[in-house]
């Protein structure tokens, strides 16, 4: 990391937001030394964008719906990070980020940032880093971050402990099996955005949304997320959608509720980075790492009781006095 990083990400550079980016999602570990020492220097300054996460099947209509309302937003003023994560490429093949086409006009408005992240080999990499992006992009002077994900059940859960809302894109025609609330998805939901309110599919949007509505009344009773009407490519629903969000912000500040769950995020991001190196220190040593491999094994063969096992080893580590760098 060069010297004069953390003041050119926080005057707003975007090549330097964007090695810093690059930085966080580096795997060595002088990298992540620097990494750290750099959010570090710039936490003062985050934490002042609405973090949003948004949601929903491939072909939903995510990239459509992000490029105009992000459009929406920067012509208010506002500024706005886009972060695609795509947790399930390396199992499906496709990539959210492949398409160079998505959305060309948000990404060349100076106001907005676009940053595909690259799949991680777990989920627990790409969560680290694309919290560690959230905040970077707020040291940079964003005032909203959207998290992209692409709707495969795992990916909400993590996008969920992240952000401050999640967005749950859903299409019409998908009937009347409401298939995200069987997957229990549509219940993390804070706004449920009906896409595609244009021509022919007016009416088939319009169902869809009175079905997701009714049942989330049925899940949540008078809380239950808002349902709305959108359109990406007509710009309908679009200012509808962004006032939604600024209502939920203004409701979950004033209440505290907020600021509550923020804490709660940085509380669990600590304990799962301590699971996480914890695991990496066993590693580090050879007799250890060959003590957890040899667990591995005996929990995979139902020989040992994993809290055993691991009891076992931290015993051992700590016995050993290993130095985690
Ligand atoms: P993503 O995979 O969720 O990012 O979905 P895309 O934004 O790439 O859209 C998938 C398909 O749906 C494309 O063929 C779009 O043209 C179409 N689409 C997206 N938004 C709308 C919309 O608002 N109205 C209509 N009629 N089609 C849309």
């Amino acid at each position: 990391m060069t010297a004069d990083l953390p003041a050119r990400i926080a005057a707003g550079d975007r090549r330097a937001l964007a090695r810093g980016i690059t930085l966080v999602e580096s795997t060595l570990a002088a990298d992540r030394v620097a990494a750290e020492d750099l959010i570090t220097a710039l936490l003062p300054r985050t934490g002042g964008a609405l973090r949003v996460g948004v949601s929903g099947p491939p072909g939903v209509g995510k990239s459509t719906f992000i490029e105009s309302f992000g459009l929406h937003l920067v012509a208010g003023g506002r500024r706005l990070a886009v972060l695609a994560v795509d947790p399930s490429s390396r199992i499906s093949g496709g990539s959210i980020l492949g398409d160079k086409t998505r959305m060309s006009a948000l990404a060349q408005h100076p106001s907005a940032y676009i940053r595909p992240t690259p799949a991680g080999d777990q989920l627990g990499g790409v969560a680290r880093h694309t919290r560690e992006a959230i905040l970077l992009c707020e040291a940079a002077g964003f005032d909203m971050v959207l998290v992209e994900t692409v709707g495969v059940g795992q990916s909400e859960t993590a996008v969920v402990d992240m952000t401050d809302f999640l967005v749950l894109l859903a299409q019409p025609g998908g009937g009347d099996d409401l298939q995200g609330i069987k997957r229990g998805i549509v219940e993390l939901a804070d706004l449920v955005l009906v896409t595609k309110s244009d021509g022919e599919l007016a009416a088939a949007a319009g169902r869809a949304a009175a079905d997701h509505q009714s049942a989330l009344h049925l899940l949540h009773g008078p809380e239950a997320a808002p349902v709305l009407l959108v359109s990406g490519l007509t710009g309908a629903g679009i200012a509808e959608a962004a006032a939604a969000l600024d209502a939920l912000q203004a409701k979950a500040a004033a209440s505290g509720r907020l600021a509550g769950k923020r804490a709660g995020q940085a509380i669990s991001w600590l304990r799962s980075e301590l699971v996480q190196q914890v695991v990496e220190w066993l590693a580090q040593d050879p007799a250890l790492a060959a003590g957890l491999a040899a667990a591995e094994r005996a929990v995979a063969a139902g020989r040992a009781l994993p809290s055993a096992a691991a009891r076992r080893l931290v015993r051992e580590g700590l016995r050993m006095g290993g130095d985690s760098r």
